[in-house]
């Protein structure tokens, strides 16, 4: 078994100061005063460091990510996407290298690093397979988050130090009939003395093929609305739940995307995760963070697949030239670059908003809009700069192409995030 490269960095750096921490370690230890005027200088160096610091830790997990995704998931992107199935090999290094349960405490078998490390890791691992990214991110920023913050004791036991090792979850809210509309779900949960049972359906459940666990949005009371909506542990061996044929997608083929039906599925009542009644709540709240991490899937996208594009530019000659060399061309590569660099600057913004305990609703839907843009913006453009080499399959670009149209739709289409922003914006303007 390789070496866990994250968990041994994550265990040994977990004293070492990070720069951004130590800022704020810094004022406490000069003063036990508010913090400081905001511009002012520290004498260690400027008191906020550029947006794109990371800590030691961060800067390890990124390079280690990097490495892994390149020698292990690399070699296999292509038949992956071929056959539309992940290969066995690359979702069991995903839990030997600890990136399954990045923000999971080390007692429960995690990693115990933060937020942002996990959207490091999921733009690293986007940059080389976007449907391994987006099984790294759902697992990371919904499933584990939801135990971790809403679990009981038992549940955390249970679950949690199966989901860092080889368990994978799925979140199972969207339906036939109510995907955007998501709180108009109509799969029913019945109480009966200390179980429910369910009856119903999902639709486009990420990653059902392999998972072990589901989290499934249900509602309890119809007459109270969504106020009615809760959420529901279900193992996946549960009589009465089947996982019904993958659909058959455009992108992120080796992602398994799958239909459920739940047929008189028999659910004990310590199994409701949280409190009966807010399911709706814990979905707003987790769709929120992860959010950023579908934004950290784009810009990771995005930029994999400009990495791919600038050296075949650089290279290509015609009319006796680099094609890079032309300037109709390196207007379009820079103003791609900057838009990439936005991208990045949004994303990693609203992660640290975050993670700092700050409002971050409205920066999330802008990174998570503008990344999905951006991918879009890329991929197209880097196939017209490889001309015809990137219509082909001999080259990942037309993948990437792909791949990227699902960040317009899922955990929020395009539309759902504006309409988000434009609401945080009309009340900004109330007196
Ligand atoms: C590959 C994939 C993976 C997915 N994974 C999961 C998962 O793991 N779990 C899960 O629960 N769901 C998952 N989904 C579902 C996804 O979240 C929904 O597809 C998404 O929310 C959009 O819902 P819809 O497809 O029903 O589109 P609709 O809601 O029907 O939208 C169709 C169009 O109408 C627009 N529209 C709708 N309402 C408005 C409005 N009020 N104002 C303006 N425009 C509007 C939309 O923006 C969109 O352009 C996944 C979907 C896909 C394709």
């Amino acid at each position: 078994m390789a070496a866990p490269l994250v968990r041994i960095f994550s265990k040994s750096c977990r004293q070492i100061s990070r720069p951004w921490g130590a800022c704020q370690a810094g004022w406490r230890s000069r003063s036990t005063t508010p913090a400081p005027d905001m511009a002012s200088d520290h004498p260690a160096g400027p008191l906020f460091p550029p947006l794109q610091t990371y800590s030691e830790e961060e800067s390890m997990m990124r390079e280690a990510v990097k490495k892994y995704a390149q020698e292990r998931i690399a070699p296999f992107v292509s038949k992956m996407d071929e056959n539309s199935a992940m290969d066995e090999e690359v979702l069991k290094s995903l839990f030997e290298q600890g990136l399954m349960g990045i923000e999971i405490e080390p007692e429960y078998n995690g990693t115990g690093s933060t937020f942002f490390s996990s959207i490091l890791v999921i733009e690293e691992l986007a940059k080389v397979d976007p449907s391994v990214a987006v099984l790294c991110d759902i697992q990371n920023t919904l499933i584990n988050t939801l135990f971790t913050k809403l679990g009981t004791a038992a549940q955390k036991e249970q679950y949690l130090s199966r989901l860092s090792t080889d368990m994978i979850g799925s979140f199972c809210l969207s339906e036939a009939e109510s995907g955007s509309d998501a709180f108009s779900l109509k799969t029913r949960a019945e109480k009966h003395k200390d179980y429910y049972i369910i009856n119903g359906s999902k639709m486009w459940i990420s990653n059902a093929e392999h998972a072990g666990v589901f989290l499934v949005m249900a509602n309890v009371d119809p007459s109270a609305g969504y106020r009615g909506i809760t959420c529901f542990i279900v193992d996946r061996d549960t009589e009465g739940l089947e996982i019904c044929k993958k659909e058959n997608k455009l992108g992120l083929r080796a992602s398994s995307t799958c239909p459920l039906n739940f047929d008189n599925v028999k659910v004990p009542e310590k199994n409701i995760l949280g409190q009966a009644g807010q399911g709706y709540k814990y979905a707003i709240g987790m769709l929120n963070e992860g959010r950023i991490g579908i934004a950290a899937q784009m810009l990771g996208l995005a930029q994999g697949c400009f990495d791919h594009t600038v050296p075949y530019t650089r290279q290509r000659v015609q009319f006796g030239k680099r094609i890079f060399d032309f300037q109709g061309m390196q207007h379009q590569i820079a103003h791609v670059a900057t838009q990439i660099e936005a991208g990045r600057l949004l994303t990693y913004n609203a992660a640290r908003l975050k993670e700092a305990g700050r409002p971050f609703i409205k920066e999330a839907c802008m990174a998570k809009y503008f990344t999905a843009e951006v991918a879009t913006l890329t991929t197209s453009k880097c196939i017209e700069w490889m001309g015809g080499v990137g219509f082909t399959k001999d080259y990942p670009i037309e993948k990437y192409y792909r791949d990227c149209k699902i960040g317009t739709i899922y955990e929020g289409t395009t539309n759902v995030q504006l309409s988000t922003i434009a609401k945080f914006i009309d009340k900004e303007y109330d007196h």
